[in-house]
């Protein structure tokens, strides 16, 4: 862990030097899905950024606990305590029981994020699963004289806590904003202060999701769970806190003010926001309607999609873009990312037919310098498309290698190969999508090198006849024949 990792930090708005507060290991809470609908492109981004965060701190060496939760209650439907439950609306519009949905949706995220190879978090707290925990957040926070009880409900006083502590330092706004912006019509009568949010809502008789509290029948504010969760799982203070930039407010806003409210300290040391997918210019998210499932992608049944593309595809194009920079949806860059995803994975494939050299040009050396400049890269706050620029400098060489335009010695193409196995398939998390697995793979190369062979032997023999052939046939499959000194090689051209 000689590493110095740089971490933006949302509430400082700078890099800052990332040091554990416990040596050796990492807490990361990140806000994890509301299982009402299918996971779509935006939820991909999030998944994929703090699945690198979280692969890459584990290969330094940290042991890390990841907490991602599933909100199964209690985000409404306006990002605030107003509307409906998101997810008992959609059970009344199914004829389910909302655990039911919630399970189902559940189900599929799951099923989605195995797809673009995320690992699963250590921990996958559900809302439903703290209830208890939730309330005695609540109780805290009364009894610290932040939050009041009006009608059955419980509100936060946000004007009080920001004349002792300040509200909206991780968003930079000032109250007088937030209360010059807000318009919100429910609770009305029942709050202090129309910028003060729910703690705990009475529950409506119509209401399917309820809990009986110290303040009668309801339902939690949506902000208490992360605060409730983290909490119990990863401690009163811990290290990373991620999630979209779109929870930067209200929701991070309300979460922090929630743990200095009830514990006198904030929480967590660092803040990181991943930037949002656009489709022309406009965020993409399930309430502006213009939303493409992650199913959709995979199965290209959309008609904004000209094709389907596979899971790493969509990992890729992610990836290729910096966390923190806005990335614009077209299928004419998820088709460059897909050529590009090829073109990694193909020379990743070709490296087993290099045939190394004593005293070949390339050493260890070069496998150690571009370790290097991915470590440099992955250091500076998780910027995989420098790490990625890197790899297709090595595609290049490598691609020289099976040429024969280049050499590398035995320790050197070991180096190498080891090196492109960490940045690929561990930290950048990316793999093969043949279809039959690489056993298959594997067959197929040999083949093709059989038939290689049975052509030089044909050229040997003079029997110019059968070695054209070959060669032709070859090409028209799709395979692009070189004679070099050596002998010939091959490669799979893309057309
Ligand atoms: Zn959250």
């Amino acid at each position: 862990m000689d590493h110095s990792l740089f971490i933006y930090n949302t509430l400082s708005r700078s890099k800052e030097l990332f040091r554990p507060l416990n040596e050796g290991h990492v807490g990361m809470y990140v806000c994890g899905p509301t299982v009402y609908g299918d996971a779509h492109l935006g939820h991909a981004r999030p998944a994929i950024t703090f699945d690198l965060v979280f692969r890459y701190l584990k290969h330094l060496g940290y042991k890390v606990r990841y907490v991602r939760n599933i909100t199964d209650v209690g985000h409404l439907e306006h990002d605030a305590d107003e509307g409906e439950d998101k997810i008992a609306k959609k059970a009344k519009l199914e004829q389910l029981e909302p655990m039911e949905v919630a399970q189902h949706y559940t189900n599929r995220f799951h099923e989605a994020m195995a797809a673009l190879g995320c690992l699963p978090p250590s921990i996958e707290p559900h809302a439903t699963g703290h209830i208890i925990e939730q309330e005695a957040l609540v109780r805290q926070i009364l009894d610290a004289g932040y939050a009041y009880e009006s009608n059955g409900s419980v509100y936060f006083d946000v004007e009080k806590y920001n004349k002792d502590h300040k509200y909206g330092i991780l968003s930079g706004r000032n109250l007088e904003d937030v209360i010059n912006a807000s318009r919100q019509l429910d609770g009305v009568g029942e709050k202090r202060n129309q910028v003060d949010f729910a703690l705990w809502k009475k529950a409506q008789p119509e209401h399917i999701m309820r809990w009986p509290s110290p303040w009668g029948d309801g339902f939690p504010g949506w902000h208490c769970e992360c605060t409730a969760m983290g909490r119990k799982y990863l401690g009163q203070q811990f290290d990373i806190h991620g999630g979209g930039m779109d929870l930067v407010f209200p929701h991070h806003e309300c979460e922090i003010a929630q743990a200095v409210a009830s514990q006198g300290k904030p929480m967590v040391k660092y803040w990181m926001h991943n930037n949002m997918i656009t489709i022309n210019g406009q965020k993409m998210g399930k309430s502006l309607g213009n939303f493409i499932t992650l199913s959709q992608f995979f199965t290209g049944d959309h008609e904004k999609l000209d094709q389907a593309y596979s899971p790493m595809t969509i990992r890729f194009f992610i990836l290729q873009a910096h966390y923190r920079s806005t990335v614009d949806f077209s299928n004419e860059a998820l088709q460059a990312s897909q050529k590009g995803l090829e073109r990694l994975m193909e020379a990743f494939a070709q490296i087993e037919r290099v045939e190394p050299t004593e005293g070949g040009a390339l050493t260890e050396a070069y496998a150690e310098e571009l370790k290097q400049k991915c470590y440099e890269a992955l250091d500076d706050d998780f910027n995989s498309p420098i790490v990625i620029s890197h790899l297709f400098d090595a595609c290049r060489t490598i691609n020289q290698l099976v040429d024969r335009k280049q050499t590398i010695t035995p320790s050197g193409l070991e180096a190498l190969r080891q090196t492109l196995n960490v940045f690929v398939h561990d930290i950048l998390g990316l793999r093969t999508e043949a279809q039959g697995g690489s056993q298959r793979e594997e067959a197929f190369s040999a083949a093709v090198d059989m038939l290689l062979e049975l052509r030089a032997k044909a050229k040997a023999a003079k029997d110019w006849a059968t070695s054209d052939a070959i060669r032709d046939r070859l090409a028209e499959l799709g395979f692009e024949v070189k004679d070099t000194k050596e002998g010939a090689t091959w490669r799979l051209a893309k057309n």
